[in-house]
């Protein structure tokens, strides 16, 4: 394989892909990740075989892994959501497997148990309740995204011999709001229902809701059983990747020693990302809470200075509280396309990630204006 270099055809399509990922990167306003990171320091670490396969926390025969350092990085997301020392959690693949991996050990423990989220729930979720065979119910949302806690009551109560499994979304995908855990325990107590699982999906609000002062608590410390948090969204990461993490115990009832790793079979996929864990360690060391925390604010204060914009020009926007995300009337398919847009129904958003700046939202709106006939 040596001194071989590329057929020109194919070098050719490899500089247009790099041009057209660029090109494509200028406009990226519509989806929940950081463009701004930079991991070249790590470049030495592609050069191996690395794989996290087993379980972090126990040693393996497969050892050109990073299970040190993603310990570090659990250990990080312990802290900010309160973990206390009775933790356990991997690194995924992104927010999908980590909600897969909370639902898993919601079944684990209870088989019969039903399944309620909302109708604004993460699509993924829909499909991992199949794949694991779960009985589920839809509870209705509000308006600006949130679970509806009357409907959920209601039903509740009519399914009160049937151990709950909450499936409480911690920033909505396309309004960024928070299902109130709090309230939802709450109701249970109301119902005298004492027997329940959480599972909060923080896929992104699980790196701004502890960097805001007055969020929703959603942690373990408020009552979450399991928690999924991405690291490819607020972080930011060539690769996608996020964590999973839970309550130890529960996670002790269904680890399965395997003797052809000699590790514990505790995680959804066998062979695992080695990089990603490395990629959000060195984030997570070089920028800390602090950064993080004001990463966050300054984004909150973007996402205000859009819809100061958009009210400007007399078009209606708004956002939840502790979401940067920015919800204002659907535009043509020609500006979803450029802008690389999520719409939904008769709306679309603009999700302010630490990469996007003043200039980048007066660059989205001057094209909005047009699209829209404005003067
Ligand atoms: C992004 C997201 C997911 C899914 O994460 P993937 O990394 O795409 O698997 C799930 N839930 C919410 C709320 C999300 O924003």
């Amino acid at each position: 394989m040596k001194n071989k270099t590329l057929p020109k055809d194919d070098k050719e399509k490899l500089d247009q892909l790099l041009t057209k990922l660029e090109k494509e990167s200028n406009h990226f306003i519509g989806y929940p990740c950081n463009l701004s990171f930079d991991y070249s320091e790590l470049q030495p670490f592609y050069n191996f075989a690395i794989n996290n396969v087993g379980d972090p926390f126990v040693s393996s025969n497969y050892r050109v892994n990073t299970h040190e350092l993603e310990k570090d990085v659990l250990k990080f997301f312990a802290e900010i959501t309160h973990a206390q020392d009775d933790y356990w959690g991997y690194v995924t693949n992104g927010g999908t497997e980590g909600n897969m991996y909370g639902l898993y050990l919601a079944r684990e423990i209870h088989p019969e148990g039903i399944a309620y989220f909302s109708q604004d729930t993460h699509y993924s979720v829909t499909k991992i309740l199949r794949i694991l065979r779960m009985k589920n119910i839809m509870i209705r949302s509000q308006n600006n995204g949130e679970i509806d806690y009357e409907d959920l009551e209601e039903t509740l109560k009519i399914k009160r011999d049937t151990v709950p499994i909450i499936m409480a979304n911690i920033g909505t995908t396309m309004t960024g709001a928070v299902d109130n855990i709090i309230k939802i325990k709450g109701i249970l107590e109301k119902l005298a229902i004492s027997d329940y699982y959480i599972h909060c999906d923080a896929a992104l609000g699980g790196m701004l809701l502890p960097f805001i002062d007055g969020a929703p608590e959603f942690d373990f410390k408020a009552g979450a059983d399991s928690i999924s948090i991405s690291g490819h969204k607020f972080i930011g990461s060539p690769i996608p990747c996020g964590i999973a993490i839970a309550k130890r115990k529960n996670v002790d009832r269904i680890a399965r020693s395997i003797e052809y790793v000699g590790t514990l079979d505790t995680t959804l996929t066998g062979s695992r990302n080695g990089l990603t864990p490395l990629f959000m360690w060195y984030a997570i060391k070089k920028w800390g809470v602090e950064h993080f925390r004001s990463a966050v604010q300054h984004c909150l204060e973007i996402a205000d200075y859009a819809i100061d914009e958009f009210k400007k020009m007399g078009q209606p926007a708004w956002r939840n509280s502790c979401s940067t995300t920015v919800v204002f009337d659907r535009p043509s398919e020609n500006l979803i396309t450029r802008w690389q847009l999520a719409p939904y129904k008769d709306f679309a958003h603009l999700i302010i990630m630490p990469h996007v700046t003043k200039e980048w939202v007066n660059r989205f709106l001057e094209d909005y204006k047009k699209d829209r006939g404005l003067k």
